[in-house]
């Protein structure tokens, strides 16, 4: 099962996440066929948005989102406080430029976390500078910016597993001991040892004892992490209404049917002509007539 782990590292100040991605990640691949280096990238970048989620003090969705790349149209991945996770990514038509790296690839795009409570409180954006030549450089440098929070994150997706190593210092007031100036130090000691093949290949629980086993750990319940999409038929229902009834039907002409498929998911959902007409001119009561 794909779990997200978040803890805290009382004698050294520090609170941090580790994640696993194995089914979900394979899932979110399956649904588009994703050259190698997109689908290591798009991997990447699910592990950073369920973990950037153990931060949320509500419930809600994170969501991270790259787009307006030279090469990498979009990337997106969400992931809630319920553990629900998507994502999706887009290259441009005729990129050839993929083995340039990261940094290449995403080059002109703007990257933005966005917090979206399901109830109380605002919807919040923040706009991620692209620094370095990875997701995760630019992620720390941002935290480092916003928050004043010194973090460190590893990511690694290889198209079979997406993993990452989220630490951060706590906030000085937070008490933990913080005051452990060498604490800071030792996070960055420890997370020099990791390298990626070491992140993937090994279990989050095995990795945190390893790196942790001498330091008082207290953790979280895990969170279990399913791939789950949140569209319905009448959310494409409103799309077609969006695009207007003359689209809607022209969009049906060659099947006989008008047809969208979910991106994220890949479901498929079909609208006949007589249904067509019933979104823009639903029933409104009992003695209303079905268009012929
Ligand atoms: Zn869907």
């Amino acid at each position: 099962m794909d779990l997200l782990h978040a803890f805290v590292l009382p004698e050294l100040g520090v609170r941090g996440a580790a994640v696993r991605l194995g089914a979900g990640y394979r899932e979110v691949l399956s649904h588009q066929p994703y050259a190698d280096a997109v689908g290591r990238w798009l991997g990447e970048t699910l592990a950073a948005a369920t973990l950037l989620l153990t931060g949320l003090k509500f419930r809600g969705r994170l969501s991270l989102q790259l787009q307006g790349g030279t090469v990498l149209e979009l990337m997106y991945a969400e992931c809630t406080s319920e553990g629900d996770l998507r994502g999706i990514a887009r290259v441009a038509e005729a990129a050839n430029d993929l083995g340039r790296g990261f940094d290449v690839a995403a080059a002109g795009a703007v990257l933005a976390i966005t917090l979206e409570p399901w109830q109380r409180g605002e919807r919040y954006q923040g706009i991620v500078p692209l620094a370095g030549t990875t997701l995760a450089e630019s992620l720390e440098g941002y935290f480092a910016q916003s928050e004043q929070l010194p973090t460190r994150i590893l990511l690694a997706a290889d198209g079979e597993l997406a993993a990452g190593l989220l630490l951060q210092r706590l906030p000085a007031e937070g008490g933990h001991g913080a005051a452990d100036a060498d604490g800071w130090n030792r996070v960055e000691h420890l997370l020099g040892t990791v390298a990626p093949p070491e992140l993937l290949a090994t279990d989050s629980e095995l990795l945190l004892h390893r790196l942790f086993h001498d330091l008082e750990r207290i953790a979280r319940d895990p969170v279990p992490l399913h791939v789950r999409c949140r569209c319905s038929r009448e959310k494409v229902a409103d799309v077609l209404r969006r695009i207007g009834r003359e689209e809607a039907f022209a969009a049906s002409h060659t099947l006989g049917h008008a047809e969208v498929v979910c991106e994220f998911c890949g479901r498929t959902y079909r609208f006949d002509p007589v249904e067509i007409e019933q979104l823009f001119h639903p029933p409104v009561g009992p003695s209303s007539e079905r268009p012929q």
